[in-house]
């Protein structure tokens, strides 16, 4: 076979390929109203059909294929992945991509389809510009693949609403991840992930948070502030108790067995005397001065960055309102689920995590709140 016979092979093949996409989805595409679709309706595909003699009709038929495999991405994004076929479209693109480079076929818009690939993923953001290129990027699957991390230049992403990196080694969540503005679905299960960063907040349009079956510990707060979030899925973690807000998720699935959830089982507790040292006897009084916008202390704050930093990390006791710095009593409530939700069957009361700053607050605490005792 000479050069001429093996470029053409590639194209028939990758040409049969993308009309079986194509076809398998049609009927899921808007048609006229497609804004993918619309300028390149299916009657061009069939420059594909013939047997290409030259580069210059390679270059031809790649520019027809192209918007295809696009639009399975972009106009497709829901129906794609419903039909199990998000696979085959990814393995598709990449060795189109792969092959349209070596021949040197390659037109910009095709540099979306290198972030597919994990080491495209890897290699683009090393090179830096090269992820500009990809900022209409919408569907990123990485599923079932080695990945142990991911490139901070993720965050560069900026059109992508749907993210799968589903069975993998990540064992963290890069805070640059929880820039990407348009996220609307995150999948991470079945990877190795102890935390979920508190960033994960700035996920604003986040609508569905998939994290099953990793060994994820204790759940942000600010997972609360997720205020699109509809659907959560954390089942197979070792979570014992939820973030004290999680009440306030507009949730209609939550989906939380074969978790160490705490039960309740009351245990006495012993009352201690609080010793706390200099730093939070300090840091509570400056907080708490602050917050009765005591007027010195407001203005010399501002000449010292170190002391905003640190006291940024306060909290507030349950009971008393008053914030402390880094002694506190962790305690749990239960309450029922919220009606809303839509939930794992043998959640019977949510456990939320309560933090109270002093014993003297402790002995006031209602009937429904309880000391964790460390075993
Ligand atoms: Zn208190």
């Amino acid at each position: 076979m000479d050069l001429t016979e093996r470029l053409a092979s590639h194209p028939a093949t990758f040409s049969h390929h993308v009309h079986l996409q194509y076809s398998t989805t049609s009927e899921s595409c808007p048609g006229e109203a497609c804004p993918t679709m619309a300028a390149r309706d299916t009657r061009q595909l069939k420059h594909c059909r013939g047997f290409p003699s030259s580069l210059e009709s390679l270059v031809k038929i790649r520019k027809s294929l192209f918007p295809v495999l696009r639009h399975g991405y972009s106009s497709l994004l829901k129906e794609t992945p419903a039909l199990e076929l998000h696979g085959h479209l990814d393995a598709l693109c990449v060795r189109f991509v792969l092959f349209a480079r070596k021949f040197k076929l390659r037109g910009p818009k095709e540099a979306m389809a290198t972030a597919i690939s994990p080491t495209g993923c890897a290699a683009a953001g090393a090179r830096g510009p090269r992820t500009h290129g990809l900022q209409n990027l919408i569907l990123l699957n990485l599923n079932n693949n080695q990945l142990t991390w991911i490139p901070p230049e993720i965050s560069r992403l900026r059109s992508v609403t749907y993210l799968s990196i589903n069975h993998n080694q990540l064992a963290s969540i890069p805070r640059e991840l929880c820039f990407l503005e348009n996220l609307s679905e995150l999948q991470l299960n079945y990877n190795q992930l102890i935390c979920v960063p508190e960033e994960i907040k700035f996920l604003k349009k986040l609508q569905k948070l998939l994290l099953v079956r990793n060994n994820i510990e204790v759940l942000p707060e600010g997972l609360c502030d997720l205020i699109n979030l509809k659907s959560l899925d954390i089942a197979g973690n070792i979570i014992q108790i939820f973030p004290s807000r999680f009440q306030n998720l507009k949730l209609r699935e939550l989906y939380c067995e074969e978790n160490p959830l705490l039960l309740r089982q009351p245990v006495k507790a012993v009352g201690q005397e609080d010793v706390w040292t200099l730093q939070e006897i300090t840091s509570r009084f400056i907080m708490n001065q602050l917050a009765e916008k005591n007027l010195f202390l407001m203005q010399a704050i501002e000449w010292y960055p170190q002391v905003r930093n640190m006291i940024s990390q306060g909290r507030k006791c349950a009971i008393c309102g008053k914030s402390f710095l880094t002694v506190w009593l962790e305690c749990v409530e239960f309450v029922p689920p919220s009606k809303n939700w839509k939930i794992s069957r043998n959640l019977q009361l949510v456990p939320l995590r309560i933090l109270i700053c002093s014993y003297k607050c402790f002995n006031q605490r209602g009937p429904n709140l309880f000391g964790i005792a460390q075993a």
